[in-house]
């Protein structure tokens, strides 16, 4: 497979676009046609990424999903929060669902001894506006091939990555797990 060829995520796929100054926020809704779920989020976001894991929710035909965080104080649901439901509740991070279209409209963790607690997980192409932080890295490139991606397809794919400036890592970029590793730190 040619790098040219591999589709990472749409919101990618074209080039990673730029943020704009002073982006302050904006609606994210849910893919049902009629009684959407809406999401607003009232900050810029930050630590956008593309994800290969099994658990972030991917739009379809999309190898990785784009994932980014904002501090849950800067989330709130404005319509039809009763169409959502969390997908795994033993998961670290709750992810909130669309029970009808299936789409993530946020993921939280309750567990207050986490590293990242207090921060909420965000699909920003769910909103129409631009002007969001772009993805910055690829985390957990690896695990797409739990999800069916052909082992001999990664070089191609890692090197798609690299051409759209989105360093591949096979964990979290090395500032995550730095903090990670910084907080249990503190903690012990
Ligand atoms: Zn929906
Ligand atoms: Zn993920």
């Amino acid at each position: 497979m040619a790098s040219s060829k591999v589709k990472i995520h749409p919101a990618v796929d074209n080039g990673v676009k730029p943020a704009i100054t002073g982006f302050n926020g904006g609606e994210l809704a849910c893919h049902c046609q009629s009684n959407k779920v809406k999401v607003q989020l009232t900050a810029q976001t930050s630590h956008n990424h593309v994800c290969g894991c099994s658990k972030c929710w991917k739009p379809e035909g999309a190898l990785f999903s784009q994932v980014a965080v904002i501090s849950r104080d800067n989330v709130k649901v404005t319509a039809n929060e009763n169409k959502l439901a969390v997908v795994d509740s033993a998961a670290a991070i709750n992810r909130y669902a669309c029970k009808e279209c299936g789409v993530h409209m946020y993921g939280r963790i309750h567990n207050e001894a986490h590293p990242f607690f207090g921060l909420d997980f965000v699909h920003t192409e769910l909103s129409d506006k631009g002007g969001w932080a772009p993805a910055q890295f690829a985390a957990f490139v690896s695990s797409i091939i739990e999800t069916g991606t052909n082992p001999a397809d990664m070089a191609a794919i890692r090197e798609r990555l690299l051409e759209l400036g989105l360093e591949p890592y096979d964990c979290l970029s090395a500032d995550l797990m730095d903090a990670i590793a910084a907080h249990v730190a503190k903690q012990s």
